[in-house]
């Protein structure tokens, strides 16, 4: 470009300037209006190039408008499926701040990864591709440097592009409007400054006609930010009119209600994707995908489709838009692949893998997710227990450990049993009040009553007695020094001081480190060895197993006893749930606030024990050593024979080892030991 043209073109820049400020009241356009006259869909951009026409998708109509100049509306939440051109929304509205009301303006994508790629493929081929914004943004020096890919200039403001995960861009400068775009990508805190999207909206203070944008696809329940601002808001839904009988209905999934999206099988139960057409809730009338251009016209358009609010009476200031991809209009995401999805998702669901599932709750009908994996119902396992009496080691256990929890005006304490292939029994429950921080000598302190519990020993169903080899106490809570002092006192008694680590994969029980140091740096002699815990491991084991059904290797038995007490709630407690950390997914174990789990943590501790005093490894040369040894009643030793089950005819008899493990997962449920 000469400079003569340049010089031009500045000059020309300067009186449209200087006329905006001064002359020309704003544009009374709305952001759909200056679209469809100025927005050019790039090729890049939309799968539709040409001038927008809001006629394609007239859901985007009212959100868009909501976002013009001229709006009372401060914030827009789009809690939407895919396939629903939601970032052309977003853009259209960039767009039209440059073009009409320009002003400092601020996009958030999740990462700073992510910002780049969206101002290369989104931004820059929509302003290169709409001759208004050419003119009004200045042009990068270079396309490399990354101040001009984040950072574009233009007449009368500026546009930030920040990524979620950096606390710098984000806390920059004073911000009128903010665009956050996927909110459920982003980290929940940043650089440790915390929620990225409050650091964001701190800019907006000092601006009295701020607005914001938030779009995402949903995620986990509870977790997911974009739910979480679509019900600060009035929840509108998208309303069709069914062509047919004309009642009012918002475009559902069907596969658990009588409406919806419904398709045929043959005799042979084949699924017939082809077949995909719609069930009117109200009058079970047929609506054709065909019908789309019809059904979704909204009423700005002469069309009878509109978006009505759950909530009317929200804060007039916040409107919230829910669209699943059943919307996506004709060419885009079809009925027939929505139903391909879905069965493939669920044959891979029925065989365990609940990815696909999880995906299209997501992205196809924009709901959260809820996960259910590894959820064990409490009333279940109270359904389950069983009538043995409590102090008492039932048969088939051979293995005694405790789980201490430290609580700051209690000790939890809780005595697990062992049997063949890791069976295990929940043998007694204590909770020993009194605060830790009392010395064991001293009266009233709760370690004496613990050595108490720990060396007496309990009686076995067969006749023996049976003594706790070894109990581990968590030091991760208040009293650390308090549990190290008794753990050093009676080291020699198997009294072993934990700490969790939630690291995924970590080993159950590791090697322990030295606690005890001196001032060179050596371990002292008789240092206190201080055993990590390897508590996501042991958590997944714990539930898995909680789900087996059928007495047998790795089955859990409870006391029924213990049914009118939390007991059971306790150990059932915690969730598995999705959480981004520095912008990643990561699986982590829950508690709900508010709710106890120290049975959880002791039945952790109690099998580390187990694991400690090589369970995972232990033959049945050791089982049956053990076994002899607690077995005296003969009559209990007669009625272990008789309770064997009868070799099943078809099968050759088994070597002893087998036959043991049968016997054990034979046994009746409910017995009485
Ligand atoms: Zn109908």
């Amino acid at each position: 470009m000469s400079a003569v043209l340049d010089d031009h073109l500045r000059a020309e820049q300067l009186v449209r300037d200087l006329l905006a400020t001064y002359i020309a009241p704003p544009p009374r356009l709305t952001v759909t209006e200056w679209a469809e006259r100025h927005r050019v869909l790039s090729a890049k951009d939309s799968a539709e190039p040409g001038l927008y026409r809001v006629s394609r998708t007239p859901y985007a109509l009212e959100p868009q408008n909501d976002l013009s100049p001229y709006s009372p509306v401060e914030e827009v939440v789009l809690m939407w499926g895919a396939q629903l051109s939601k970032s052309t929304l977003g853009n259209n509205w960039v767009g039209s701040i440059i073009d009409m009301q320009p002003g400092p303006l601020m996009i958030v994508q999740p990462t700073m990864d992510t910002a780049k790629r969206y101002s290369r493929q989104r931004l820059t081929p929509m302003i290169e591709e709409s001759p208004v914004l050419k003119t009004k943004v200045k042009e990068n020096r270079s396309r490399d440097d990354a101040n001009t890919i984040l950072l574009k200039e233009y007449t009368g403001g500026f546009m930030v592009v920040a990524g979620a995960n950096s606390a710098a861009g984000l806390r920059s400068m004073p911000i009128r409007d903010i665009f956050f775009d996927e909110i459920d990508a982003y980290p929940l805190d940043v650089d440790g400054e915390g929620d990225p999207i409050s650091l964001a909206e701190a800019r907006q203070s000092t601006f009295a006609r701020r607005k914001r944008l938030k779009t995402s696809t949903p995620t986990v329940k509870g977790l997911s930010r974009i739910e979480d601002a679509y019900l600060q808001t009035d929840q509108r839904q998208y309303h069709i009119a069914c062509p047919s009988c004309g009642e009012l209905q918002v475009l559902e999934w069907g596969a658990d209600r009588d409406w919806g999206i419904k398709w045929d099988k043959t005799a042979d139960g084949f699924h017939l994707p082809d077949t995909a057409h719609y069930v009117c809730r109200h009058n079970g009338c047929i609506i054709h995908e065909h019908q789309k251009p019809q059904f979704l016209k909204c009423v700005e358009l002469g069309g009878a489709a509109r978006w009505i609010p759950a909530k009317p009476d929200a804060n007039p200031r916040k409107r919230g838009y829910h669209l699943n991809s059943l919307y996506s209009p004709l060419g885009f995401l079809s009925w027939r692949e929505l139903v391909e999805e879905w069965i493939a998702a669920r044959e891979l669901a029925k065989v365990g893998d609940q990815s696909k599932l999880r995906a299209f709750i997501n992205t196809r009908l924009a709901e959260t997710w809820e996960e259910q994996g590894d959820k064990v119902e409490h009333h279940a396992l109270a359904r389950r227990a069983e009538a043995y009496p409590m102090g008492t080691v039932p048969l088939g256990a051979l293995m005694l450990t405790a789980g201490v929890d430290v609580q700051p005006d209690r000790l939890e304490v809780r005595v697990w049993a062992y049997g063949r292939g890791e069976e295990s029994w929940l043998v007694e429950r204590h909770v020993i009040y009194g605060d830790p921080n009392i010395d064991e000598v001293v009266t009233g302190s709760p370690w004496a009553r613990l050595t108490e519990i720990r060396r007496t020993p309990l009686p076995h169903a067969g006749g023996g007695q049976m003594a706790i080899e070894a109990i581990g106490i968590d030091s991760g809570g208040h009293n650390t020094q308090a549990v190290y002092m008794y753990c050093r006192a009676h080291a020699h008694e198997h009294c072993l001081a934990l700490k969790g680590a939630s690291q995924a994969g970590r080993q159950i029980i590791g090697k322990p480190s030295q606690v005890d140091i001196n001032w060179r740096g050596k371990v002292m002699p008789r240092s206190l060895k201080l055993w990590v815990i390897g508590t996501d491991t042991a958590k997944h084991l714990w539930y898995g197993r909680l789900r087996i059904a059928h007495v047998g290797p790795g089955y859990v038995h409870l006391p029924a006893e213990l049914r009118d007490s939390d007991e059971f709630e306790q150990m059932t407690v915690e969730r598995l749930t999705t959480r981004y950390i520095k912008g990643h997914a990561k699986l982590e174990w829950t508690k709900p606030a508010g709710k106890r789990n120290e049975a959880l943590d002791c039945a952790i501790y109690a099998y580390a024990m187990a694991c400690y005093l090589g369970i995972q490894t232990m033959r049945e040369s050791g089982w049956s050593k053990r076994e002899t040894r607690l077995i005296t009643k003969p009559a209990v030793a007669a009625q272990e024979k008789a309770t064997e089950p009868p070799l099943a005819a078809d099968k050759p008899p088994k070597t002893e080892q087998p036959r043991r493990l049968r016997i054990q997962s034979n046994r009746p449920r409910g017995r009485t030991w």
